[in-house]
């Protein structure tokens, strides 16, 4: 498919191009396995002499696709789907740090991916330190080590909304030889593509926007195919030496270096550890990417018609979105996220924790959920749902105030969703 379509084309057409006669939309090959005519066929697909499909726990044909079409929306070399966004997360940092390897991660990251680093994978012997992503230059060059093999980051992080100086990431993994992972999550391609900006591999939980309709689990990998790793050889020899269970081939010489990394994650990783989509879910998903430049744009304005609302409203203590001139990353976001940053607001209700629980049982449209970037209009008051455990001072030390209210803006009409808001405002 051609490099020059818009963004906009390529989610709809790109990933698959049926041939004559072939079905119009993307076939669900729902088969563990697959048939051979000899037993040296299929040996040479063991040893990745040849690409093709042997069993469905390592690729699939409907998963492989759906990955190739959020490669084209990223405009990257390779790509791969897991079975969530945790799955890719993990996969994307564990293909090139293992134990007695060290990490450095921006603090404001999505909650699940904050523990997968900082508990289950501590315990695996990966070191994370934790930077702030408002660091000067000197604190993140301060943070590496001679044994840190990547730098982590989300481009608009969930649920801070910090916005990440993309370019000063990138460049301070770069001059310590090694890449930028950014988890692409909240803005998707439509709103930023982080390979434009210096990051070199791109994550998803394609959970969230990429599905849209609350449907399917699921996760993407993306490789930029920029970073050379020949030239850090030392500090990946997972890449750049032979991997004796598959023969002896080293994956950067076989697969280049736009093919190496998805390449190793998938022989290896999800070999050894089987988060793969199930392919019905991954025709779920391509139904959600065919429409995402529509839905993530009014996502977008929908959002920033909700902060602007929210900002002028005198029971309204602050509100949090990139898009208000007042707001601490709107100069950031300008740059990297001109045609606005995702659906999601957060703001504080007057009057303390008591005050917001009492807004959120008068909503009638907007739904009380443990989820964002659905079509449908959802919120959550995290002082009593995700961080319920913590007392006040502990909840103010990690960003999340007691009466910190997280909206997901839906794709309803925004007079509906503003209108709720107002109406739930009004009782309290
Ligand atoms: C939800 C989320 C994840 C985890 O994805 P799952 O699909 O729920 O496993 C990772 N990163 C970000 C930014 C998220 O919002």
């Amino acid at each position: 498919m051609s490099k020059d379509l818009k963004i906009e084309t390529r989610c709809v057409q790109a990933g698959y191009t049926p041939g004559n006669g072939e079905p119009r939309q993307v076939p669900i090959i729902q088969s563990t396995t697959f048939k051979y005519d000899s037993s040296s066929e299929m040996g040479r697909l063991f040893d990745l002499e040849v690409p093709g499909y042997f069993y469905t726990r390592l690729q699939n044909p409907t998963n492989d696709l759906v990955a190739a079409k959020i490669c084209a929306l990223e405009g990257g070399t390779a790509a791969m789907l897991t079975s969530s966004g945790q799955a890719a997360n993990f996969f994307a940092v564990f293909n090139i740090a293992g134990a007695g390897d060290h990490v450095v991660s921006s603090s404001t990251i999505y909650g699940g991916t904050f523990n997968l680093f900082a508990v289950t994978m501590a315990k695996m012997g990966v070191e994370f330190t934790f930077v702030n992503p408002d660091c000067t230059p000197e604190e993140l060059d301060a943070a590496f080590r001679p044994n840190t093999k990547a730098v982590f980051g989300e481009t608009v992080a969930n649920p801070a909304l910090v916005v990440l100086d993309i370019e000063m990431f990138a460049d301070a993994a770069h001059r310590h030889g090694v890449p930028l992972i950014m988890d692409n999550t909240f803005p998707t391609p439509i709103n930023c593509r982080p390979f434009e900006w210096g990051a070199d591999i791109v994550t998803h939980s394609t959970t969230k926007y990429m599905d849209g309709h609350g449907a399917a689990v699921g996760g993407a990998i993306v490789d930029s195919g920029h970073f050379d790793w020949r030239q850090y050889a030392d500090k990946f020899p997972g890449l750049c030496t032979p991997d004796e269970s598959y023969h002896g081939i080293t994956y950067v010489e076989k697969f280049g270096v736009e093919g190496a990394f998805i390449t190793k994650c998938t022989a290896q990783l999800m070999r050894d550890l089987g988060s793969i989509p199930s392919p019905q879910n991954s025709f779920i998903l391509n139904l959600g990417l065919e429409s995402l430049h529509v839905r993530v744009k009014r996502h977008t304005e929908n959002a920033q018609a909700m902060a602007e609302y929210l900002n002028a409203h005198p029971k309204i203590e602050y509100v949090n979105h990139s898009g208000l001139p007042g707001d601490r990353y709107y100069a950031r976001a300008r740059k990297y996220l001109p045609s606005g940053s995702c659906g999601v607001v957060s703001f504080g209700i007057k009057g303390g924790r008591q005050k917001a629980e009492e807004f959120m049982g008068h909503l009638r449209i907007c739904a009380i959920e443990t989820h964002v970037a659905d079509a449908r209009t959802c919120i959550l008051h995290p002082a009593s749902a995700t961080h319920r455990q913590m007392t006040d001072s502990q909840l103010e030390a990690c960003g999340v105030l007691p009466n910190l209210v997280r909206l997901s803006c839906g794709i309803e009409n925004v007079a509906d969703l503003i209108a709720d808001v107002d109406q739930a405002l009004a009782k309290i």
